[in-house]
This record gives C-alpha cells, structure tokens and sequence, in this order.
C-alpha cells in the first residue's frame, strides 16, 4: 500500500485534535509553531490561548510593548523566541503592509523562522506542499528508512526533505504534515510498539533490529556551568519596601528580562571568597560599607546549554545606595512581579 495511504488511514483513527488544527490563519499558526518549539504541547496550547486572546491580530501583537509580549511569554523559556515574534510582527506591519507573508520564501525572512516553521505555517496555512521535519518526523522515516545519517545536520535535513518532498500529497500538505507529526509522536515514539504499527511489514529499522539504535544523534556539547550571584537589596521609604532591578541588555541569556543586580563569578567561591567578594562588590557598585546579609539556599536553573548556580544575597538597607552598578529602576514586590523575568527569579520571588 502506498505511504500516504497507509498514513491516512492511520491518522483517521488516532490524529490529534489541537486548536491550531484546521484554521487556516497564518497568524495562529505561526504563534503556534514558535510556542511549540522546545515546548510540550500540553504546556504550549495555554500559552497558545492566552496569546491569541491577549493579541488576537498580528497589528496587536506588533503595537504592544516588549514588556507585555516578554511577561505573556514568562516561564516558556528561551525568550529570543518572544523578542522574534515581536520583532516580525513589527516587519509585517511595516515592511508587507500589514499582510503575513504567503511564500515559504517570504515566510522563511521573518525573524525567528527557520526551515520546519516556514514549511508548517506554508502547508498549514496556505496547502503549500513543503515537509515539516522536526524530532518525531527525523524518529519515524530514519526507521521507515533504515538512514543512520546523524540527524539535525545539514545534510540530514536536505535528505530528509528531498524523501518527503516525494511522497507529500500535492492536495493536502497539510493533512500530510499533520499526519506524519502524529504518527511520530504517537505511534513512532521513542519507545514504540511496534506490533501495532501499520508499517510494521516495511519498517527496515525493525527489520534489522536498530530500532533503539535510529534516529543517530550528534553528540551534544556538555552544558557550560555559570555562578550567578544575586544582590537583592531592600529599603524602606514612607513604609513602603522597595528594591532595585534591571533590565538584561547584553546579547545573553535573558535579553529584555529583569533581574537583580548580579555578580558572574567563573567558579564557585568559598564561603570566604564569597564573602570578600560581596563586601568588595557592595562597596565598588553601592558605596555601601560592610553590610550584613542573609545568603538564600543554592537555586540550580537547567538551560539547554548552560548549568545556572544562582545564590540570592539578601539584606535590608537603611536607605536605598547613593550608587547602583547598573541603571535599573526602584520597585516595589508587586512591581517586581509584574515585570518579566527569568523563571530562576520568579522561583526565588515566589519563594519569599
Ligand atoms: S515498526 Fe516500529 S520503528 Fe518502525 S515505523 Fe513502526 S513504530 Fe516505528
């Protein structure tokens, strides 16, 4: 039986009802699509929702401030994401009058797409007849196939894209691409079941007993430890609490998001290096004499290449520092949890 047709059938049967299914607005797909990278469906679709509530237009999302897109995004992590999506929606606007773009060329030039984006918004949106690949499609057709080609590569890309750009139904790419992400995720999982697989008869994986053995992955670079030392500094003025934040600006980690004033050590310091090194850093950045502080426990904060260990060094002050080492702003605890900010300080703010 031919591919497709096999496919079909099966996605008859089990495809997925998501709420990014069968619309046609290339808007909704493509927040759906930048949500879902790196993101579990089951965590994307409310923040799927609360977008498309909050800017149901792509002119809504562009005249909003980075602010209000950076805190709808917070806890969703790798925040380009939201920096790109705002920064499209403003090329939309601008640069094709207000139109999305209706080409998998002109989709691919917007900030943040890349090749599997522009092919889903493509077929999804408009029946263009592009492949998506992502993890669950490379999983399913290495079996199907037998290719040991190391995948997301280059080179496993083009091969991956010049199979499926055979069998992909001309008609229905979305149907196809739908389908085929399913059967990956569904049926083709890590750990399948392969008697109940439609494709058992063909599968050169099963076949030759490599199933657990494809897809090949490159070998991923151990993730880079980095030691952030918090200073969470507090004063009162006329009753009211107050501490000091930032904005991230450097092209870093967290670009946009608020933070406290920090100090990046290489290593983790001794409780004697550590408390030289705050009494220094008050004294450089604050003008402050020695102060007494309260050390919070150690927060570890996984990022895909990078091992965050953050300590929050808190003291109350008797008046807010003559200086501070970076420009940032005086806000109160309920200011501070209406900024956005890295899901490592809202666990410490809420741990408070
Ligand atoms: S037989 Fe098993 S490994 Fe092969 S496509 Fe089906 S589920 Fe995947």
């Amino acid at each position: 039986m031919a591919f497709w047709t096999k496919l079909e059938a099966w996605y008859n049967d089990y495809g997925r009802t998501l709420p990014w299914r069968g619309i046609d607005n290339p808007y909704y797909i493509w927040l759906s699509e930048i949500i879902l990278q790196q993101t579990r469906i089951e965590q994307g679709r409310d923040y799927y929702l609360r977008f498309i509530e909050t800017f149901p237009t792509v002119a809504d999302l562009a005249t909003a401030s980075e602010e209000q897109v950076l805190r709808l995004w917070q806890g969703l992590g790798y925040y380009s994401r939201a920096r790109n999506l705002h920064a499209a929606a403003q090329y939309i606007m601008d640069e094709c009058g207000g139109r999305f773009p209706d080409t998998y060329d002109g989709i691919l030039r917007l900030k943040g797409v890349g090749r599997y984006t522009a092919a889903a918004i493509a077929s999804f949106a408009y029946r263009l007849p592009h492949p998506v690949i992502d993890g669950n499609v490379y999983r399913f057709i290495s079996r199907l196939r037998g290719i040991a080609t190391p995948i997301a590569t280059d080179a496993a890309y083009r091969e991956f894209e010049s199979l499926l750009t055979q069998l992909i139904d001309r008609e229905r790419p979305d149907r196809f691409n739908a389908a085929l992400m399913d059967f990956g995720a569904l049926q083709c999982r890590p750990q399948p079941d392969c008697t109940a697989c439609p494709f058992a008869d063909e599968c050169e994986a099963l076949r030759t007993g490599r199933v657990d053995m494809l897809p090949v992955k490159a070998p991923k670079a151990k993730p880079k430890d980095r030691w952030f030392y918090y200073f969470d500094l507090r004063w009162r003025k006329e009753g009211v609490q107050y501490g000091w934040m930032h904005r991230r600006t450097d092209n870093d980690i967290w670009r946009g998001l608020f933070e406290f004033d920090l100090m990046e050590t290489s290593q983790e310091l001794s409780p004697d290096d550590l408390n030289t090194a705050i009494q220094h850093f008050a004294q450089e950045a604050y003008h402050l004499s020695p102060i007494t502080f309260h050390l919070s426990p150690p927060y570890l904060h996984q990022l895909t290449h990078r091992t965050i260990h953050a300590r929050f060094i808190q003291a109350e002050l008797p008046q807010e520092p003559v200086s501070h080492p970076a420009d940032g702003m005086a806000m109160t605890a309920r200011q501070m949890n209406s900024v956005p900010v890295p899901r490592l300080i809202d666990k410490y703010l809420q741990s408070l």
